[in-house]
């Protein structure tokens, strides 16, 4: 009997029992939900705001079995919604890995390019460069999410750096670039003035001797159309430097030079040939013709009186010239189609002087 009674007060527990059991079990219950809820909140916040990796669905979903989780609803509904749900959680995760992992790399492949790219400029970057390396080293040593978000705004400032720095140079660089070619431009200048007074004869202003050799060797050894030559020279100089004088002479010459340029064409060819003879190369001039220029040469002189002075007692001067013409042959070397005009030359000298003859009228 007694043990019946026993027996039966272990087996049914009273309705206080229950009850505390009950208050117990609710508040068990409380407190999983709370904890629960509180992992949800956890989840949520440890988690980026990253497209790439569906962050917001993921979010969605955390927030999802939050709101589940605490409306109270059966526990067999909420069992089958976790179910469905939970693989969202570590495959989030998973992504969230990796793409830090593929930004870790990237970051590296960045640091690499900038390093090796700032080492290829000059000296004056070095600094530059040297706190480049120092970043890719601490980078080495990053896996931790906020150092790599640190990296990303430090990263962010050095690209800004240098952009800067790269700009600045390349405004030196165009500075430079200004000042060099400049310097160029001037040396050219220089240059040519230096190549036309070698070239130039200084009292006259026609080329000279040289300019002139080097100029009908170019047409005698090109296979240039025709050109013809002519020989000039002053009549009777020596008699007008005696009696003016030499400086007066040196004028005769200036305003002769002046005449013939005058009379010639832009791509005619006059200079000094040495004392009081000048030589003109007429390009595209048969011997007719450069014969009929030679022939208006001689008469515009002749017909040209030059006031020595102002007084009237001084009656102006006059001169001639006396021209032998000569026209390119196909067998010609420089000394032959030379030789010709001088003869020509040499024989309107001895049948009067103030005339043009040309090669044929020497036969
Ligand atoms: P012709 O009619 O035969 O040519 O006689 P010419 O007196 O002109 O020839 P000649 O060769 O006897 O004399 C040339 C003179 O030209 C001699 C020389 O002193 C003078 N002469 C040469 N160059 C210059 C110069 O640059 N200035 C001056 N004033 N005279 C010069
Ligand atoms: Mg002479
Ligand atoms: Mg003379």
């Amino acid at each position: 009997m007694g043990f019946f009674t026993r027996k039966k007060t272990q087996i049914l527990p009273t309705s206080k029992d229950l009850e505390r059991e009950y208050r117990s079990a609710q508040e068990k219950n409380q407190f999983y939900l709370l904890t629960i809820l509180i992992l949800f909140r956890y989840l949520k916040d440890f988690s980026f705001d990253l497209k790439e990796i569906r962050a917001d669905e993921y979010k969605e979903t955390i927030d999802l079995l939050s709101q589940r989780f605490e409306s109270n609803e059966k526990t067999k509904k909420l069992m089958r919604l976790f179910e469905t749900s939970k693989s969202e959680i570590p495959d989030f995760i998973s992504r969230e890995r990796d793409y830090f992992s593929h930004k870790d790399t990237e970051f590296k492949n960045i640091i690499q390019i900038l390093s090796s790219g700032i080492a290829t400029l000059d000296s004056e970057n070095q600094d530059f460069n040297l706190r480049i390396q120092e970043e890719s080293l601490k980078l080495e040593k990053m896996s931790q999410l906020d150092d790599i978000r640190k990296l990303k705004s430090e990263l962010e400032a050095e690209v800004a750096l240098l952009k800067n720095i790269v700009k600045e140079k390349k405004g030196r660089d165009a500075k430079q670039m200004q000042f060099l070619s400049n310097e160029v431009e001037d040396l050219k200048t220089e240059l040519k003035k230096t190549k036309d007074a070698s070239l130039t004869d200084g009292l006259s202003g026609a080329y000279n001797r040289a300019a002139f050799d080097a100029h009908i060797m170019s047409l005698v050894s090109s296979a240039k159309p025709a050109f013809s030559l002519l020989m000039l020279d002053i009549d009777d100089f020596k008699q007008i430097n005696d009696t003016h004088g030499h400086r007066v002479g040196d004028r005769v010459i200036m305003a002769l030079v002046q005449k013939c340029k005058n009379l010639i064409r832009g791509d005619d060819f006059l200079a000094r040939y040495g004392g009081e003879e000048f030589v003109m190369v007429l390009p595209g001039a048969n011997l007719k013709q450069a014969t009929k220029k030679a022939q208006a040469i001689c008469k515009e002189i002749a017909g040209t009186q030059y006031a020595l002075d102002d007084s009237r007692q001084n009656p102006p001067l006059r001169f001639s010239v006396s021209i032998g013409v000569s026209s390119f042959q196909k067998q010609d070397t420089v000394e032959s189609i030379i030789e010709r005009a001088d003869k020509a030359l040499y024989q309107a000298k001895r049948s009067g002087k103030n005339r043009a003859l040309n090669e044929d009228d020497l036969r």
